[in-house]
């Protein structure tokens, strides 16, 4: 069925300035259905998330069940809990993704522990709102698109603000990545019920899904799911166009309700929310089912991996035992990145664990790395068209260079949020973002360290 005859307006939505079409490279597994993979081992580190760690209550040699809360969430942080049934091998300092190391429950997995029993509460709809909010916060939601940030902090929103419109996130305008498409194709009806939910419990009254054209398959899904379930308010498919970084909050708001965030503002502050669907599916589970977040669905991908495919693994699955799931490395690998080639974060060494924030791990060989040397700035002002929010990447990058970063805040470093569209289309190869990123820890540190530093150049 086309999009028109499922009666989705053709308009497409967009945002007003800047961005770039990149090639998508999501025929690798846009097609493979979601499957499931459970290691013999996880590694669930205690910090996930935005906030400060928490604390284990679990000791080695104890048994636990999968869904079993074993480590309890400080103030402003978010629970743990076993992703797997099994034995606690030990809590110890382990290898992590973005944090080098830090603590971690290491459980074996029983391969023989029969799956615990969900609790489905009927009247999940009806709940009070505090319950409903009490629930995604002992779940351990956080924001699944990878932020981080704790769910439930989110959704509590401060004393005064109004917010009418839930703006559900289904761009995935990252290349190569694909797992919130089939989550959208294969589960459209909890994305709608995730979202519906959301707004009920901040008080909104409209709901809006936004699906880039490259995915109107799942659009239309959606729209067919809208109209089966009767929500009220009924959420909106709208469709956007394909051009990156569409799902950005900022550019996502913009396209689907035409307001526009303050500089280094919040959604919440034009009266919006954002929530991406992987997010809106665990907090339908969280609130229906009391089931707190146990899985990552992931897309592993790009030329360096033997088998491309969409995976459902337990939090504390091991890259290492994904990259042997799916067939192994290609001899060429020369770079691992935990999410899509514009914005992850490359991996260092690959036994680091799935966290809650890891939505891809994209696998990349040597020659699709770039690795030329970068030139001087031509003034060619590509970089300028480019940046979604009209900043100056040239000339941060310019003072940078110079050892005159803390220079830079009018040309906008601050409000950077590192998309790499500039260095995307940078006819010099100037790698912009490591700049503005040695730019903002100057200014974190008062110094200008970094003078002389030549970033590498990481984007394939
Ligand atoms: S990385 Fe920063 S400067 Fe470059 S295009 Fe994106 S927002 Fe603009
Ligand atoms: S795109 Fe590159 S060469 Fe062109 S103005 Fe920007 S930094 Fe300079």
């Amino acid at each position: 069925m086309s999009t028109h005859e499922a009666g989705i307006s053709g308009e497409l939505r967009r945002f007003l300035r800047g961005g770039v079409s990149l090639e998508e490279h999501k025929e690798a597994t846009a097609q493979t259905p979601i499957t499931t993979f459970i290691p013999a081992e996880v590694t669930i580190p205690l910090a996930q998330h935005l906030g400060p760690p928490a604390q284990a209550i679990v000791k080695r040699k104890q048994v636990v069940q999968r869904g079993e809360l074993i480590a309890t969430a400080e103030p402003n942080g978010a629970p743990v809990h076993a992703s797997v049934t099994g034995t606690v091998a030990r809590v110890a300092l382990s290898p992590h993704p973005t944090l080098t190391e830090a603590p971690a429950i290491v459980i074996t997995v029983d391969p023989n522990a029969a799956a615990p029993q969900c609790t489905d509460d009927p009247a999940w709809a009806t709940l009070p709102r505090d319950v409903m909010l009490a629930r995604i916060e002992a779940a351990g939601i956080v924001g699944l698109g990878g932020a981080a940030f704790p769910t439930y902090r989110k959704l509590r929103l401060p004393d005064g603000v109004r917010v009418d419109t839930v703006v559900l996130n289904g761009a995935e305008c990252e290349p190569y990545l694909t797992s919130d498409h089939r989550l959208m194709l294969e589960s459209p009806k909890d994305v709608l019920r995730g979202a519906w939910l959301l707004a009920q419990i901040i008080g909104a009254q409209r709901v809006v899904i936004g699906v880039e054209d490259n995915k109107s398959d799942a659009a239309v899904v959606l729209q067919a799911a809208v109209e089966q379930l009767s929500l009220s308010p009924a959420p909106d498919v709208l469709l956007c166009r394909t051009r990156y970084p569409q799902g950005a909050e900022r550019q996502l708001v913009e396209a689907l309700t035409g307001r526009r965030i303050p500089a280094r503002g919040l959604p919440l502050q034009v009266g919006v929310l954002v929530q991406n669907v992987a997010t809106a599916i665990a907090c339908y589970q969280a609130v229906r089912y009391q089931q707190p977040l146990l899985d990552r669905v992931l897309t592993v991908t790009g030329p360096g991996i033997g088998h491309p495919m969409n995976l459902r693994v337990p939090i504390g699955t091991l890259v290492q035992d994904i990259v042997a799931h799916c067939g192994g490395l290609d001899a060429r690998t020369a770079m691992v990145i935990a999410g899509g080639p514009m914005m992850g974060r490359a991996l260092g060494r690959l036994d680091v664990p799935v966290i809650k924030g890891t939505g891809g791990l994209l696998f990349l060989r040597v020659d699709d790395v770039q690795r030329e040397p970068y030139g001087p700035c031509i003034s060619c002002a590509a970089c300028l068209d480019a940046c979604p929010l009209g900043l100056e990447p040239n000339q941060i990058s310019i003072y940078t260079e110079a050892g005159r970063a803390l220079e830079t805040e009018s040309f906008g470093t601050r409000e950077c949020f590192e998309c790499g569209c500039c260095a995307y289309v940078c006819p010099a190869e100037r790698p912009l973002v490591q700049f503005i990123q040695i730019a903002k820890a100057a200014f974190q540190t008062g110094s200008a360290i970094g003078l002389g530093v030549r970033p590498g150049v990481v984007h394939g």
